[in-house]
């Protein structure tokens, strides 16, 4: 560990790798437990409270997969091709009655299947003869092009489970259910500070020493992606006790504060010392770049993250911290971003023992591989870097060097948010 000593002189301690950090956090946190209704139109992103058994099984009824001509299996030609008189016929949306015994039904998509047939000819596979009759060719499985009851989903089987993020298959599946609504968890409550004299907010004027305000911004939009309830508050001064007062209020109104900048250890960092004297600090440093330092604590019983205030830092770390955070007060099963394996197009150095996401866009390759190409500048504050790329390849902490054409783990800004 001797490649970290420069960053635990700094911020004097150890640092603690991104899993445990956030292992942490979440297994302090409380999902919360009010349940509200949610029409399906509303239901889109937010967190099922509770599994949903099957009314019904899907599809319904036993149907045709396919416009053409319905038969018991009992009658399929084995070796020779077979005529059979038509009789009968059924439309989606209709009743079917019973098949007269040695007849074929015409049938379409979508109909329930006549009484005593269980296999349909497709209309493209038969012709009809002269004598008006439907020839069938041998070598038909029987029950094919048959849609069975049950065959999506059983009666009374969970169809979706507690905890899920509801994405629009979700909401069709509770829909093809018969249901008008589910059941959620409350969207929960996020409180959003920046803090930092060098801040004006876009709309107040900016003295020349000063910048917009622009990370509260972004991860307020990231809550929302989230489905939080976001209380925007400002920004904060460089000023402990006015900072510890506001955050001490906004805990009791929320379920989550969230703040940027402040929390280095500069003299001018004032977020952990304001922490500290109205809660608890519960850790501090983490082994990730961008991002270190990242504060969390608890003030009031609420959970609290301190997010570094450069740009870059800031997203990576709501990435990797605060998102699971609020997946887990949310209730959310956690699902961790799959990275996707594609080849560095660069040569990268690291330091082992610490986490590196290095912004990249995604380009294919003449032999149809995808490669990651590096943004050209890798500073912290760089806006540029996050609005032209594609996503970030995650090194791993064992990691020390790419070469080009090596594998590396891809997460697009898609899949993160
Ligand atoms: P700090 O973490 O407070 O030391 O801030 C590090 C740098 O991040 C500062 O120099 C600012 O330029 C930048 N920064 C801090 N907060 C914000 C913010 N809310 N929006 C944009 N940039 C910020
Ligand atoms: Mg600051």
């Amino acid at each position: 560990m001797a490649q970290l000593s420069d960053d635990c002189f700094a911020f004097g301690g150890p640092l603690m790798s991104v899993d445990e950090a956030v292992g942490i956090i979440v297994a302090r946190v409380k999902a919360v437990c009010e349940v509200e209704a949610v029409s399906l139109i509303e239901a889109d992103g937010r967190i099922l409270a509770h599994d949903v058994a099957a009314p019904l099984p899907l599809p319904p009824f036993t149907n045709s997969a396919v416009d053409g001509y319905a038969l018991p299996s009992g009658d399929l030609p084995q070796a020779l091709e077979r005529a059979f008189p038509m009789s009968g016929r059924v439309q989606a949306g209709h009743a079917a009655q019973a098949a007269e015994p040695g007849h074929a039904v015409r049938i379409f998509t979508g109909a329930p299947m006549p009484g005593g047939t269980d296999t349909v000819f497709m209309q493209e596979d038969i012709r009809v003869d002269e004598a008006g009759r439907v020839v069938v060719p041998p070598g038909l499985k029987a029950g094919a092009n048959v849609r069975l009851a049950g065959e999506d989903i059983a009666a009374g089987d969970v169809a979706l489970k507690a905890g899920t993020r509801l994405r629009p298959q979700d909401v069709a599946l509770a829909a093809a259910l018969g249901l008008t609504g589910l059941a959620v968890a409350r969207r929960i409550k996020v409180a959003v500070f920046s803090t930092g004299d060098e801040l004006a907010s876009p709309g107040t004027s900016r003295a020349p020493s000063q910048l917009f305000d622009s990370n509260r911004f972004m991860l307020m939009a990231m809550l929302r992606r989230l489905g939080c309830e976001v209380s925007d508050l400002g920004i904060l001064r460089d000023q402990r006790t006015l900072l510890a007062q506001a955050l001490q209020q906004a805990a009791a109104m929320h379920d989550l504060i969230l703040t940027t900048g402040g929390v280095s250890t500069g003299e001018e960092d004032h977020v952990k010392a304001g922490v500290d004297s109205v809660g608890s600090l519960v850790l501090w440093r983490m082994a990730i770049k961008p991002g270190r330092p990242v504060a969390m604590g608890i003030i009031g019983g609420t959970p609290f993250i301190g997010l570094p205030g450069n740009p870059v830092a800031s997203f990576v770390t709501f990435v990797h911290v605060v998102r699971p955070t609020v997946l887990a007060l949310s209730g959310a099963r956690l699902a961790h971003p799959v990275a996707i394996p594609v080849r560095a197009a660069f040569t990268y150095k690291k330091k082992g023992g610490r986490r590196e996401y290095v912004r990249v866009n995604l380009r294919k390759r003449a032999d149809g591989e995808l490669e990651a190409i590096k943004f050209p500048r890798e500073g912290a504050g760089l806006l540029s870097s996050l609005v032209e790329t594609d996503g970030l390849v995650e090194l791993g902490e064992s990691v020390t060097k790419v070469e080009p054409g090596q594998h590396v783990g891809f997460l697009g800004y898609a899949a993160l948010l």
